[in-house]
C-alpha cells in the first residue's frame, strides 16, 4: 500500500485552497487569472505540482522534498495548470518562478487585495471528498455492482482503500455539511453491509480472468444491492451539485 502514502492529504489540500483564497494562483507579468475556484458550492481548482512526481520539473526532485506536501503544490485552474506544465513553457515556469507566483498570489489574498468568497467549512468538505475520491473510483462504486448478479471483484477494494484513506487522514471523513455527511454515512454503511453479506455467502463463482464473480440469484442479496446502489446514486447526486469537479478527477495512480 506504499502508493497511498504518495497522495495529497486533506490537510495539505485545505491549507493550499485556503491560502489561495479559493482562487487560481496564476499571475505572471501583468496577466492575473484570479478565477474563483472555490466559492462555497462549486470547486474547480487543481492541485498542481511545482516539482512533478514524474512529470514536468521532476528532474529537480530531492530526497527530502515532500512532493505531495503543501510546499510543493500550487492551486490553479485547469487552463493554467496546462499552461505551466506545457513542454514549451517549462523554461518560463521554472521551480523558482512558480514559488514566486504562489507567494505573490498568497500575499495578495492575505492583504485583502483579492477577496475570498468561499466558506472555510465548504473548502474543508471539498478537500476531504477530493482526497477520498483519489482513493476510490467514484464511478466504479456503481459500475462494479450494477450488473448484479455479477459483481466485479474490485468491489471489495473499496473497503481496503477506504481504510487506507482513514489511516492517512485522521480523523477519517469529517464532513461539515449535515446532508453531505448523512449521504456519505449511508453509503459507507450500505457498502459494508453488502460486502459482509456477500462474503458470507457460499458458492460464489469467481472468474479471475474477467474479474467478475457470480452466484445464484438470492432475494436478500438483491435487496441489499438495490439499497447500496440507491445510496451511491444519492451520494453522487449531491457531490455533483456541490463539487462537480470531483466527478471528473482521476483516481490516483502510482504508475503515472
Ligand atoms: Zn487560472
Amino acid at each position: 500500500m506504499s502508493k497511498i502514502n504518495r497522495s495529497i492529504s486533506t490537510k495539505d489540500t485545505s491549507i493550499l485552497i485556503a491560502n489561495a483564497g479559493g482562487r487560481c494562483s496564476y499571475n505572471f507579468n501583468n496577466d492575473i487569472c484570479n478565477k474563483v475556484l472555490a466559492d462555497g458550492r462549486v470547486n474547480l481548482g487543481e492541485r498542481a505540482h511545482i516539482i512533478g512526481v514524474n512529470g514536468p520539473r521532476s528532474e529537480f526532485k530531492t530526497n527530502d522534498l515532500e512532493l505531495n506536501g503543501y510546499e510543493n503544490l500550487i492551486w490553479l485552474c485547469k487552463d493554467h495548470h496546462a499552461i505551466i506544465d506545457h513542454p514549451t513553457n517549462l523554461n518560463v515556469f521554472t521551480v523558482f518562478e512558480l514559488h514566486n507566483m504562489k507567494s505573490r498570489h498568497e500575499q495578495r489574498v492575505r492583504t485583502g487585495r483579492l477577496p475570498y468568497f468561499g466558506t472555510e467549512t465548504s473548502v474543508q468538505d471539498y478537500a476531504s471528498l477530493c482526497t477520498l475520491f483519489l482513493f476510490l473510483d467514484i464511478h466504479a462504486l456503481y459500475g462494479n455492482v450494477a450488473s448484479f448478479p455479477r459483481i466485479h471483484i474490485n468491489f471489495y477494494d473499496v473497503e481496503d482503500m477506504y481504510e487506507a484513506y482513514c489511516m492517512d487522514n485522521p480523523p477519517s471523513l469529517s464532513l461539515f455539511e449535515p446532508l453531505l455527511r448523512d449521504r456519505f454515512d449511508r453509503f459507507i454503511n450500505c457498502y459494508f453491509d453488502l460486502a459482509n453479506h456477500l462474503r458470507g455467502l457460499p458458492n460464489i463463482k469467481e472468474d479471475q480472468f474477467s474479474g467478475w464473480m457470480e452466484k445464484q440469484f438470492d432475494q436478500v442479496s438483491y435487496q441489499k444491492v438495490v439499497i447500496y446502489l440507491e445510496s451511491v446514486e444519492s451520494l453522487i447526486s449531491i457531490i455533483d451539485q456541490r463539487f462537480p469537479q470531483i466527478l471528473q478527477q482521476d483516481v490516483y495512480n502510482a504508475f503515472d
